[in-house]
């Protein structure tokens, strides 16, 4: 039997929570502390969708968001993608369609999927659920809203990735 293996990157500015996000989902564990990736690294995860084993392989950013070269090896084979952006960070919301833009001239098409993170910071947000929303309308993209710190709907964003992925 051949098990299906999908290659999965985590975009968006710095400090959205992509390495948490990724730690979170393959450890179940979440750390205050950040700190920045070193390397170009993946983690895994296997999840069975309609009977299927799928393993996950979650590929984390070298903390050099802003370099592109390091980046385009970094989405080479990719067929899946989070773009990820943070309530309390307006720039790495108005950064959504450049990440997805640098995805796809590297890679074509593949399944995406929005994500607004760090929802539990309620008293700090400057996006709304309503603006994310019209973005991944916009981009015709599911929206997920996120939080890492609390394991709310993390699960839930990669399982619909996996499932995308099958569709297609
Ligand atoms: P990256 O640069 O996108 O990889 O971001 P990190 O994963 O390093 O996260 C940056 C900071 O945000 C760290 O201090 C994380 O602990 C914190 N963080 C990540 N996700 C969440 C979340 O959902 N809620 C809160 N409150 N903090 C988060
Ligand atoms: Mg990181």
């Amino acid at each position: 039997e051949i098990e299906t293996a999908i290659k999965v990157v985590v975009v968006g500015n710095g400090a959205v929570g992509k390495s948490s996000m990724i730690q979170r989902y393959c450890k179940g564990i979440f750390t205050k502390d950040y700190k920045k990736t070193i390397g170009v690294d993946f983690l895994e995860r296997q999840i069975e969708i309609n009977c299927e084993d799928v393993r996950l392989m979650l590929w984390d950013t070298a903390g050099q968001e802003e370099f592109d070269a390091i980046t385009k090896a970094y989405y080479r084979g990719a067929q899946a993608c989070v773009l990820a952006f943070s309530s309390t960070d307006r720039d790495s919301f108005d950064a959504i369609q450049s990440w997805k833009k640098k995805v796809e001239d590297e890679v074509g098409e593949l399944a995406m999927v929005l994500v607004q993170n760090k929802i539990d910071l309620e008293d700090e947000a400057v996006v709304q659920q309503e603006e994310g929303e019209e973005l991944a309308k916009q981009l015709k993209l599911r929206f997920y809203r996120t939080s890492v710190k609390d394991n709310v709907n993390v699960d839930e964003v990669f399982k619909y990735l996996a499932e995308k992925y099958l569709q297609e």
